[in-house]
């Protein structure tokens, strides 16, 4: 399994500056190696080096690596255009949105990430510390930072390239890594069903209750913080809610880590399988009052789902993804089905078995048992893979 780890650097003014100058350099004869292969009509690699790689190596002042990543990020950058322009993510041919993505060369911002590979970039993961090539020579003892757990990632399975690239000013390496895959659990003994929510953040159906009062009153007092900036039109109170959103989106990624490594951790050791929802439509199908809406809209869900799925494949525990259709309104008991039986936000109470539960729970009991006849219906016709779509 591929996974990116993205890792910040912290390089001293003279190394930032060393570096801002060569992703500037690789990028302008990267933009120059495009015009070339556009005129020439040369968007292999072999063919474009022909053309480009002496003068990118004279007028840049590249090292042979360098060049030659210069010239295959060009020449890949006109792949996926091609590919997009088929695909109609540019209208339909002759329309002027068309047009203009293909009458004209590629362009790279001076910014646009760098590849680069092992003999250009070396790790030094004792001493947290890159060794990295640029235009001003080797940078030793770069020193770089990340989550623990994206560390331990990283010093056990990077391998091939990493992209060097710069955000809002800070720098950052973008590591591949290559993960092998526990030995897939392929008879789960059943299935621990996760109901996403607004009040709860993920609720299981052993009954695990995620995320607190505690998360939720922070989340408050952002939104109240980040409205209160909005209003303000100043440049600094627009610098301040710029920073308060990436903590946020920090501290929201940090609680994820944390719920997925449970839940999976729950389910590999008790051999079962994990069953979610499948997430499009989730907006759509919540109505809420209007405070939570902002609640709901600011939860990354999308990103819960996607740790757990790959925290799941780590460990070899099957993933399913359930129909989401009315797992809030069914008894988990009897199947009836009736928006009666939910008669408050975290009350599921059943119109005819009398069955009475938090809501959340009864959500996630369904989603329990619709996984696990996904997983028997798709066990039964094919070999079960390791992901199901429902
Ligand atoms: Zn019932």
């Amino acid at each position: 399994m591929k996974l990116v780890v993205r890792v910040k650097l912290l390089p001293t003014p003279v190394q930032a500056a060393a570096l801002e100058a060569t992703l500037h350099a690789c990028n302008q004869a990267a933009t120059w190696a495009a015009g070339v292969a556009f005129e020439e009509n040369a968007r292999r690699p072999l063919e474009l080096r022909k053309h480009t790689y002496a003068e990118i190596r004279e007028r840049w002042r590249l090292g042979a690596q360098a060049a030659q990543h210069a010239i295959k990020k060009t020449c890949d950058a006109y792949t996926t255009l091609k590919a997009n322009l088929r695909n109609g993510r540019y209208g339909r041919p002759g329309s002027r949105r068309h047009a203009r993505a293909s009458d004209k060369p590629v362009v790279f911002r001076p910014e646009a990430a760098q590849p680069y590979d092992d003999r250009m970039l070396s790790w030094q993961h004792q001493a947290r510390t890159v060794s990295i090539w640029s235009t001003a020579g080797r940078l030793k003892n770069v020193a770089f930072t990340g989550q623990a757990e994206q560390l331990e990632v990283l010093a056990a399975h990077r391998r091939g390239e990493s992209d060097l690239v710069c955000q809002g000013g800070k720098w950052f390496l973008i590591a591949t890594c290559d993960i092998d895959e526990a030995t897939a659990n392929t008879h789960p003994v059943g299935f621990v069903g996760v109901d996403l929510g607004i009040v709860n953040i993920a609720v299981t159906s052993d009954g695990a209750r995620h995320c607190g009062r505690r998360v939720r009153r922070k989340r408050e007092q952002d939104r109240d913080l980040r409205s209160k900036l909005q209003k303000k039109q100043t440049k600094s109170a627009k610098r301040r809610a710029k920073r308060y959103a990436g903590r946020e989106a920090r501290r929201n990624k940090d609680i994820n880590h944390k719920i997925s490594k449970r839940i999976v951790a729950e389910a590999e050791r008790t051999g079962r399988g994990i069953a979610l929802e499948t997430l499009t439509g989730i907006r759509e199908r919540v109505r809420l009052r209007k405070p939570q809406r902002t609640t709901l809209h600011s939860w990354p869900f999308a990103q819960l789902g996607s740790f757990i799925v790959y925290k799941a494949k780590r460990a070899g525990v099957p993933v399913v993804h359930v129909n989401p259709a009315y797992t809030s309104q069914e008894c988990s008991q009897c199947h009836h089905i009736e928006r009666g039986n939910r008669p408050a936000q975290a009350v599921f109470s059943c119109r005819v078995c009398g069955f009475v539960e938090h809501a959340d729970h009864n959500a996630s009991h369904n989603i329990r048992q619709r996984g696990w006849m996904v997983w028997v219906c798709g066990a039964q016709s094919t070999a079960p893979e390791l992901t199901l779509i429902a």
